[in-house]
């Protein structure tokens, strides 16, 4: 969610939540606050997206419509948001990094705040540099992180078009996890591919959501981080 505090973003992101199409519980993987954006309103959404499905921590790094980011510490910044999360009551389960972005400390400090991580894609997004941080990554897999430390990686696999295409072919994956933008709903045409997608997708396969998986799966793979970077 990348704009939460949008009155019209969030009733076509809340209205999608609570009719489940396919039956599936759509995650909200929520950007904080920024400086000057409403802490109470944006709690009491956040309470709201909750109940209804898994939470998760979406952070921009540089600012509300720049997510990599452009220097500092980027795990302290998800450490901060993360207690601040805590601190307010809510119980966050999954964090994605804004622009696909994850280096070694961010997934330490996901791994250390007890989320699963969902940044890892299973495909190559366009926009990224060569060389860009990012992770790679076809299936769920423990992530080594050094030190004993593991993170339990649910990769993102499908976009709003994928899942759309994946209509007129079987999904060979073990696991579907598709991903949209809820700014993404101001588009009738993609709201409707996304609706029709998740539909069929709940026909051919077995809805789950991000909370059991985080739960109960236990992936064959282990991977080390450093091996990971795509
Ligand atoms: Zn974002």
């Amino acid at each position: 969610m990348e704009r939460p505090l949008d009155d019209e973003v969030w009733r076509r992101f809340s209205r999608l939540q609570a009719r489940r199409p396919g039956r599936f519980a759509i995650a909200a993987l929520m950007r904080p606050p920024a400086v000057g954006e409403d802490e109470e309103l944006w709690l009491e959404r956040a309470r709201r997206a909750q109940a209804l499905a898994p939470l998760g921590l979406h952070t921009h790094w540089t600012a509300p419509d720049h997510a990599r980011p452009t220097g500092g510490d980027p795990a302290a910044l998800v450490r901060e948001q993360g207690e601040w999360l805590r601190s307010a009551g809510l119980d966050v389960e999954l964090f994605c990094g804004g622009g696909w972005y994850l280096d070694a400390d961010v997934a330490h400090t996901v791994a250390e705040l007890g989320y699963a991580d969902c940044t890892a894609t299973a495909f190559r997004p366009a926009y990224l540099e060569p060389g860009a941080a990012h992770v790679q990554l076809d299936e769920p897999a423990w992530l080594e992180l050094g030190s004993g430390r593991r993170l339990l990686e649910l990769p993102t696999t499908h976009s709003i078009g994928m899942l759309a295409r994946g209509l007129l072919g079987p999904f060979r994956r073990q696991i579907v996890h598709a991903y949209f933008h809820d700014t993404d709903l101001l588009d009738r045409r993609r709201t409707a591919a996304l609706r029709i997608g998740l539909t069929f997708l709940g026909l051919k396969r077995t809805a789950t959501d991000l909370r059991e998986l985080q739960r109960g799966l236990r992936p064959a793979k282990t991977m080390s981080f450093a091996n990971s970077r795509g």
